[in-house]
């Protein structure tokens, strides 16, 4: 049996980009892979997710580097690796999506190997149905936190399979847009606590630059985003934000409101840095002790 202390299925994808700051081809990109890049600063994930042949060798070696499990990464030969296009105009906390290109994702059927365990789940923005067909193969309470992400993109096309999940996820995490996409609620406080009646105990809904806001239970937190003069590129943000919450969490191994909220801090920390420079870069010459220092920062601008 093999007992993971954290486990993602997500997309992993080849990205094209366009920011008011410059433009990037088929860059290294995907829910899974920028969550378990951030997660990797706390715990390293298990990866569950789908390439094609086409997927460059040294993409696979970034997350070997940050020791992220690959058992579960499958390759399709005779397919084409997911792709998305995006860009981003004025406003930095909205991407607006040229093109997707389900490609692999149209044929995969994700399997954990026998006796796997995870005792905290990611289910990163990817497919609903997909979702659900890993959520079906993990064992509760063994498994002590399923948190999860979705978009715009799988709240229009698939939302009944999305409510589905949401009905057995303890956590989700989403933007202020897929907060009032999913609820047709336009005040925020009112969406946090119908998403909770969804299912999730814990809601966070993430701002951008604003911020983000915790509901847990009957308790509700509400924290500033990291004040940075300069904004590169935002892509990846969410999925890091996650990656550094949930990744804390899976570390401290705890739930209650004092974790969580400072989980949503590391998780604002690690998102911050993740914007500073266009897809990963900047993560990839991150460390932990810059993670700490900017941590303590952060703590003294919110106290008073
Ligand atoms: P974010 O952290 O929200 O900026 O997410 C950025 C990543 O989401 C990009 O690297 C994309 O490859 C990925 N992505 C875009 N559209 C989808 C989709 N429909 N399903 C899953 N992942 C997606």
């Amino acid at each position: 049996m093999s007992r993971y202390p954290l486990m993602v299925i997500g997309t992993v994808a080849i990205d094209s980009v366009e920011t008011p700051f410059g433009a990037k081809q088929e860059v290294f990109g995907g829910s899974a892979s920028y969550f378990s890049y951030a997660s990797s600063f706390f715990i390293p994930a298990e990866l569950v997710a789908v390439v094609g042949s086409d997927f460059p060798s040294e993409y696979k070696k970034i997350l070997e580097e940050r020791k992220i499990g690959l058992d579960h990464l499958n390759v399709l030969p005779s397919g084409k690796t997911f792709r998305w296009k995006g860009k981003y105009e004025s406003d930095l906390n909205t991407a607006i999506t040229l093109d997707t290109q389900l490609n692999v994702l149209l044929d995969f059927k994700p399997q954990l190997n026998q006796g796997v365990e995870p005792e905290f789940l990611f289910l990163a923005n990817i497919d609903p149905v997909l979702q659900e067909e890993v959520l079906n193969q993990v064992k509760r309470p063994k498994c002590k936190l399923v948190a999860c992400d979705t978009m715009n993109f799988w709240i229009t096309s698939k939302k009944d399979d999305l409510l589905r999940v949401l009905k057995r996820v303890d956590l989700i995490i989403v933007n202020d847009g897929e907060a009032r996409q999913l609820t047709g609620q336009p005040s925020l406080i009112k969406a946090g606590r119908m998403i909770q009646d969804f299912g999730p105990s814990i809601v966070v809904i993430k701002k951008g630059e604003h911020g983000a806001l915790l509901f847990y239970e009957g308790n509700f937190f509400a924290l500033p985003a990291f004040p940075l003069e300069e904004v590169f590129d935002p892509t990846g943000a969410g999925d890091t934000f996650a990656g550094g919450m949930v990744g804390y969490l899976a570390k401290q191994n705890v739930l209650n409101f004092e974790t969580l909220k400072r989980a949503v801090a590391y998780g604002s920390v690690v998102a911050s840095f993740t914007v500073e420079k266009f897809g990963l870069e900047r993560l990839r010459l991150l460390s932990l002790g810059e993670i700490e220092e900017r941590y303590q920062a952060f703590k003294k601008i919110c106290h008073f």
